[in-house]
């Protein structure tokens, strides 16, 4: 049992009968390192995080406004219209909840009493009446913005969650979402108080087939009284946390080596 200052009362406990909240992010976590997800639910053992990106989140509240003057005029956003989008912001009674970050769009998966829960960035309508599920993404680099690198699965996941966390909840959901894809110019003559950004819609038709059979793997996991093995870094490779833990944990244990009397003194063993 973790005795950290992290320890909280409402840990997973095997057996458990209230339901157990795993918001999309804890799902992306699975997904990633089962062992990391564990050592979270189970022993509140927290991955340490980065620091909050606050020009992201400013971006993504002006995009919010932005697209929310549209939504009220009931017209496509001048984007929309550049991509030829056929849709336009959704006008609905729970967006406020969807999009904040404790409640957001949350469905009770039934077979495994896992209470599922992640917080979108906004909402279409297509002309079929379909729900067009949309995230916001910000960055600054040289070239293009796309979503085909290798690590960006987590961000396919991520619109794959909503998408099915919403027709949990009673929508009919289009396959297809949108990525809002905006890129600082990082090679204009200066900074001046202003970056210029580029901004792109662009499609994902998303498959939340995994969804269900990974919510019960995790409940699995979580039931376990056995650690699982480690996965993955976010960005594939070795973890760089679990790196520098073993890293620092074999120093110590080979500077107590170095100070127990020599006959008593036996080498360490690492379990990795
Ligand atoms: S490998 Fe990384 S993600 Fe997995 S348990 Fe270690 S710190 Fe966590």
């Amino acid at each position: 049992m973790a005795t950290n200052s992290y320890y909280r009362r409402n840990d997973y406990v095997p057996g458990q009968k209230t339901p157990y909240k795993v918001s999309r992010s804890k799902i992306e976590l699975f997904m990633q390192c089962p062992r990391c997800f564990w050592l979270d639910a189970r022993l509140h053992i927290v991955r340490p995080s980065s620091p909050p990106f606050n020009i992201n989140k400013a971006i993504d509240e002006l995009f919010k406004k932005e697209f929310d003057s549209y939504r009220l005029k009931g017209q496509p956003h001048p984007l929309m219209v550049e991509f030829s989008v056929d849709a336009i912001p959704m006008k609905h009674d729970k967006l406020v909840d969807w999009r904040q970050n404790f409640t957001g769009v949350a469905t009770v998966h039934q077979p495994t009493n896992l209470w599922v829960y992640g917080a979108i960035d906004d909402l279409w309508i297509n002309s079929k009446g379909e729900a067009v599920v949309v995230d916001y993404k910000a960055t600054a680099k040289d070239g293009d913005v796309g979503i085909n690198s290798d690590w960006q699965i987590s961000y396919k996941r991520q619109l794959e969650v909503y998408q099915w966390l919403l027709r949990n909840n009673d929508l009919i959901v289009s396959n297809i979402g949108y990525f809002v894809y905006t890129n600082g110019n990082i090679n204009a003559d200066g900074f001046f108080n202003k970056v210029e950004f580029k901004t792109k819609l662009i499609p994902y038709e998303g498959d939340d087939s995994w969804i269900e059979p990974t919510l019960h793997k995790m409940k699995t996991c979580l039931e376990d009284n056995n650690m699982p093995p480690v996965g993955e870094a976010a960005m594939g490779g070795d973890c760089d946390f679990c790196t520098y833990a073993r890293q620092r944990t074999e120093l110590t244990l080979a500077a107590l080596d170095n100070k127990r009397p020599k006959s008593k003194a036996k080498k360490s063993v690492i379990v990795s």
